[in-house]
């Protein structure tokens, strides 16, 4: 039997008249890495901050495990967060703060940086707190755990520098350390690395996922990244306005489409308009003069939109003899390196984009030049 560890069932989030999430449902199964993706405003955070207990769903119910958790503040689950903005104390050693993961964990009603308290408003009485942890948990077991979360974030060498003495990625990577001190069932992430450069930005994205692997941990993962999103995650979510679009594996997602929405945003596509039927040798879908053969889909009836991936578009001899075969014209070069993108014409007047590695055809795809496609 599949087991489940995070779990929403029909949950709505509602301020005001805003209709943040509206009705999404989704279990992530123990041990994956699922992440919420989607344009800004759709929902992605409030959904998060529901199963982190930051905010309290208007309808529906969250579970971790068999337990509904609608009602536990953020400190009763076990779960932890990473913030976009790190939420690190500045005037406070690496170590210090890695602590305080284990005492936000700890300590009931304390605001903290996590949930959203200034950092201003955190500064006070933290070093009152910070002597309550050592005294329950033994300074001995506090700095083994700090230790072994540097040691996971492989940066061994830092628990006694200040965070104002780190780079980006390395305040990012303390802020991980600090989530996992705690050793939670769920991590919730916050597009953790929206604030690295894209170069580093790349290294994490492969590190955080293999971190993910061998610590078996349930990851839940908030990007507008689409990239991002394909590259780290087994799930993916796609929100739009609030609601849940697709459900699915990265490649699902890609090669089957949902809706027009997820279609578009996932990856560059050419979408075209047309009338769906089906017939002896299968299907096909009609745009204006031309009519595309396609496999019978269960779900498609009159008038709809279908996706043509940029790559999967061949051009010349290479288009020669396969399905589909039109004559086009290109009518833009995009640009042209060993990887040549451009737009062409059908006969119906229809445009598409294509995508192309361009080993010597390179030279006859100029503007103006008649091609099959
Ligand atoms: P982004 O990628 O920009 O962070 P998001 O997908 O995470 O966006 P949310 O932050 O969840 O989106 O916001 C969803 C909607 O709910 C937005 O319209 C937002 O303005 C609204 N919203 C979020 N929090 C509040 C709040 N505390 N009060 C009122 N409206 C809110």
């Amino acid at each position: 039997m599949t087991e489940y560890d995070v779990r929403l069932d029909g949950v709505s989030k509602f301020f005001g008249d805003v209709t943040a999430v509206e009705d999404v449902s989704f279990e992530v199964e123990q041990g994956k890495f699922l992440t919420l993706l989607g344009p800004s405003g759709c929902g992605k955070t409030t959904t998060l901050r529901m199963i982190a207990g930051f905010e309290t769903p208007s309808e529906g119910d969250v579970y971790l495990r068999d337990q509904r958790i609608n009602d536990l503040q953020p400190f009763e689950r076990d779960t932890s967060m990473v913030f976009q903005s790190y939420a690190l104390f500045p005037h406070m050693t690496v170590g210090e703060n890695i602590a305080f993961g284990l005492q936000m964990q700890g300590i009931p009603g304390e605001r903290t940086a996590a949930d959203g308290g200034s950092v201003a408003t955190q500064s006070s009485g933290l070093s009152g707190a910070f002597k309550r942890l050592v005294s329950r948990h033994g300074s001995e077991e506090i700095d083994t755990r700090v230790q072994r979360v540097l040691e996971l974030v492989e940066l061994p060498e830092m628990a006694d520098r200040q965070i104002s003495e780190l780079s980006g990625g390395q305040q990012q990577r303390i802020a991980l350390a600090r989530a996992l001190v705690t050793e939670p069932t769920v991590l919730l992430l916050d597009e953790p690395l929206g604030a690295l450069d894209l170069k580093l930005r790349k290294n994490m994205q492969v590190e955080l996922k293999n971190l993910q692997e061998e610590l078996g941990i349930t990851f839940v993962y908030v990007t507008h990244d689409q990239e991002e999103a394909l590259t780290m995650s087994d799930e993916i979510a796609v929100m739009n306005e609030g609601r849940l679009e697709q459900l699915g594996t990265a490649t699902e997602i890609y090669e089957e489409p949902a809706s027009e929405f997820v279609a578009d945003f996932i990856g560059e596509t050419n979408l075209v308009h047309g009338t769906y039927a089906e017939d002896d040798d299968g299907a096909s879908i009609t745009d204006g003069s031309l009519t595309f053969r396609v496999k019978p889909h269960d779900e498609a009836s009159g008038d709809i939109a279908f996706a043509i991936r940029p790559e999967k578009i061949r051009l010349g001899d290479d288009a020669r003899g396969l399905d589909n075969e039109f004559s086009a014209e290109v009518i833009d070069e995009i640009y042209k390196g060993n990887l040549g993108k451009f737009v062409v014409k059908l006969e119906n007047g229809r445009q598409l984009t294509v995508d192309l590695q361009l080993t010597d055809q390179g030279d006859y795809l100029s503007i103006g030049r008649d091609i099959r496609i």
